[in-house]
Parts: structure tokens; C-alpha cells; sequence
């Protein structure tokens, strides 16, 4: 499958990686939007969050981003995580992922 965070995860191609398990690799993103900037994918490929069909799999991606920000020492200042889904969403990496951002004021609402 021609999919970059599927060959990201199969190390195929090469990332900045800060965290990995058997089912979750987080990495910095290659376009920063903020000081700390993490892409958290689950290692299979799921297109999208409507495509979920096995829910679990939202704890293992939370557990991990629980561990990176404390890693990071960013838990207590705070952070944002964000998931983009389809057009509307802004998605433009359609297997499903987690924005973790942080090192900086976070403005809401988002544009
Ligand atoms: P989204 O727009 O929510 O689909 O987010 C996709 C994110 O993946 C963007 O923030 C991109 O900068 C990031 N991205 C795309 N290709 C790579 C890559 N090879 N390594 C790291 N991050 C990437
Ligand atoms: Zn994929």
C-alpha cells in the first residue's frame, strides 16, 4: 500500500522518532506548526477516523501521548492534540494520526 505513515512505521522510510511500542510510533512532524510538533499513528494502517472499528486502539495511541508529554515536560504547561478527518478536517495523510503540540500558546478556535 502506497501510504507514507505505513512506510514510516515499517521504518522504510526514515523519521524523527520519539516513541515506539508494538502498536504506536510517534515522530516529529517534517513541517512543524508549533516548538514541539509530533505526528502519534497507530502501526496499522486506518485511512481515517471513521474507519476505526476497533476502539481500543484510541487507548493505546493515549497512553502513548500520556508518556511523551510527561518525557517531554510538557504536561504541566500543556499541549494540544489534534486530529484532522477528511476535507473539512484538513486531513491530507489519510492513516489516521494525532497531532501533539506544544511549546507554545495554543489560540482557540483554530482557523
Ligand atoms: P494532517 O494534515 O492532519 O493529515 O497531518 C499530516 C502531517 O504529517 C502534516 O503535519 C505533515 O507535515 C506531516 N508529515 C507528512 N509527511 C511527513 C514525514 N515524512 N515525516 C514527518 N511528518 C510528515
Ligand atoms: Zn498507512
Amino acid at each position: 500500500m502506497d501510504c507514507i505513515f505505513c512506510k514510516i512505521a515499517t521504518k522504510e522510510i526514515k523519521s524523527s522518532i520519539v516513541y515506539e511500542d508494538e502498536f504506536v510510533l510517534a515522530f516529529n512532524d517534517i513541517n512543524p506548526q508549533a516548538p514541539i510538533h509530533i505526528v502519534v499513528i497507530p502501526k496499522e494502517h486506518i485511512a481515517t477516523l471513521n474507519d476505526v472499528i476497533d476502539f481500543g486502539i484510541y487507548e493505546k495511541i493515549f497512553k502513548a501521548i500520556n508518556k511523551i508529554v510527561k518525557e517531554l515536560k510538557i504536561d504541566k504547561d500543556g499541549y494540544r492534540v489534534v486530529a484532522n478527518c477528511n476535507r473539512n478536517g484538513g486531513q491530507t495523510v489519510f492513516h489516521i494520526h494525532f497531532h501533539i503540540l506544544a511549546g507554545r500558546y495554543m489560540e482557540w478556535p483554530p482557523g
